[in-house]
């Protein structure tokens, strides 16, 4: 089954608001920063957004950066079929770039299998300067 990048058509009405607004943004969004821009929508508590992230990020959809502790909508249509996520995260311009590595997630996948440990999921958070920024500076 293929998913695409689409937005699902049985979203929620807070859903489909909560990963379009994700969807716009460049920068990660803290479940506050996605409240103040639906207000106009009439969204008014957190738990409504908190709820609709949930499911977003059960389906892959969207991800939860646990250092920053915000959401990115999710940039690969195929990620939620893999067990590595991995995020380079930009301390300068707040970009972010995700990416799963096959050769990573293998290892992991190895060492788990040899100690017996049940991974239910893996997310990387690779903190720096993105190329773009580095140029700026040089
Ligand atoms: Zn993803
Ligand atoms: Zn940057």
């Amino acid at each position: 089954m293929a998913e695409t990048h689409d937005t699902p058509r049985d979203l929620t009405r807070n859903q489909g608001l909560v990963l379009g607004t994700l969807n716009r943004s460049t920068a990660p969004l803290s479940a506050y920063d996605i409240l103040d821009k639906l207000r106009e929508e009439g969204l008014r508590a957190p738990l409504q957004v908190y709820r609709a992230l949930d499911k977003l990020v059960e389906r892959g959809l969207a991800h939860r950066l646990e250092s920053l502790n915000a959401f990115v909508a999710c940039a690969d249509a195929h990620c939620h079929r893999k067990g590595l996520i991995a995020f380079a995260i930009c301390e300068n311009c707040g970009k972010v770039d995700e990416f799963a590595d096959e050769v990573i997630e293998e290892r992991l996948s190895g060492w788990a299998g040899r100690t017996g440990f049940k991974t239910e999921r893996t997310t990387m958070e690779i903190r720096g300067r993105c190329a773009q920024c580095l140029k700026a500076a040089a």
